[in-house]
């Protein structure tokens, strides 16, 4: 079993809270994500799995570090920086959107 650093552990939850409060982020940065992954050396593919895994992170292949599913995390990192020309949703962003989500869902029923 591979050896896992505090600060990784942080950094999961983080991104699985970040998901559970603020849902995924939206197609077009998951898409350039994906793209980016894509074309890296750090991605591991598995024909398992719709997109493989990230070689680079220290999660290893277990079913939430599947990049088709860390890619949704908002708060998820790449640990090469390849994300960071990618667009951020952010917080405040998020929570916004979701209480004008609900806010129409309310006026709607
Ligand atoms: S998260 Fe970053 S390092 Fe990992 S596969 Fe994607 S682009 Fe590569």
């Amino acid at each position: 079993m591979a050896f896992v650093r505090p600060s990784q552990v942080r950094s999961y939850a983080k991104a699985e809270v970040s998901l559970a409060v603020r849902g995924s982020v939206d197609a077009e940065t998951l898409a350039a994500r994906l793209s980016a992954c894509a074309s890296g050396p750090h991605l591991q593919r598995d024909a398992k799995v719709a997109v493989g895994y990230c070689g680079a992170c220290g999660c290893g292949k277990n079913a939430r570090s599947e990049l088709s599913v860390k890619a949704t995390m908002p708060a998820a990192r790449c640990p090469k920086h390849r994300w960071s020309m990618i667009a951020r949703p952010t917080k405040r962003e998020g929570w916004v959107a979701k209480v004008v989500g609900a806010l129409r869902r309310f006026k709607n029923q």
